[in-house]
C-alpha cells in the first residue's frame, strides 16, 4: 500500500501513455497547449496536494469546485471522466483508478468512477479492487525510475504520437 500520493493522475496517466512525455512533463518542458484533460487533472491534484500539504488548510471550497464539476454525491463519491476518444483507455482508466485511491486514502468513501466517452456515446464503470491498488504501486515505482532518469526515453513512434502536444519537440 502507498504512503502518500507522491505524483498526479496526469503523471500516472502520461506514464501509461508514453514514458518519454512522462520525462519531460515532469522536468517541466512545456507542452504545445494544455488540453481541458490535464486542466482538470491539475485541479484535482492540487486538491489532493493541498490536503496532504497542510492538512489544516481549508480546502472546502476546491472540494466543493471539484463536487460540482466533476463529482456526483450521494452515498458515496462517483468520480466522473469525460474523453474524446478510447484510443488510450488503459491510460484512461488507470487515471480514474488513481482517483479512487486517493480519495480513498483521503478517507471519502468512493462508489466508483465513470468514463464518459460522449462522442461515441459510450460509459464505462471503473472500479478499484486490491489487485488495481498493487498495480499502482508498481506504477508509483516505475515513475520513480523513469524520473531518475538523466536523459528522457526515446520517442516510441507510437501511432498517438500526432496527437501528442510534445510531437514537433520529438520529431521536429
Ligand atoms: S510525441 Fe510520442 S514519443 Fe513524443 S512524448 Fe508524445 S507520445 Fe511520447
Amino acid at each position: 500500500m502507498m504512503d502518500e500520493i507522491r505524483y498526479t493522475a496526469v503523471q500516472v496517466s502520461y506514464y501509461v501513455i508514453c514514458r518519454r512525455k512522462l520525462w519531460l512533463f515532469s522536468r517541466g518542458i512545456a507542452q504545445e497547449y494544455e488540453s481541458e484533460d490535464v486542466a482538470i487533472g491539475r485541479l484535482i491534484d492540487e486538491v489532493f496536494y493541498r490536503r496532504q500539504r497542510d492538512r489544516e488548510e481549508d480546502y472546502t471550497a476546491l472540494m466543493d469546485r471539484l463536487k460540482i464539476d466533476f463529482l456526483t454525491v450521494g452515498d458515496g463519491v462517483i468520480v466522473n471522466e469525460v474523453k474524446k476518444s478510447k484510443a488510450l483507455e488503459r491510460a484512461h482508466i488507470v487515471q480514474v483508478k488513481y482517483y479512487l485511491l486517493a480519495f480513498k486514502r483521503l478517507g471519502v468513501k468512493v462508489k466508483y468512477g465513470i468514463i464518459r466517452y460522449p462522442k461515441l456515446r459510450r460509459t464505462e464503470k471503473v472500479y478499484l479492487s486490491g489487485e488495481d491498488e498493487r498495480e499502482i504501486e508498481e506504477i508509483l515505482k516505475g515513475i520513480d525510475s523513469v524520473l531518475s532518469l538523466p536523459v528522457p526515453p526515446p520517442p516510441i513512434n507510437a501511432s498517438y504520437c500526432k496527437r501528442c502536444a510534445y510531437y514537433s519537440f520529438c520529431y521536429g
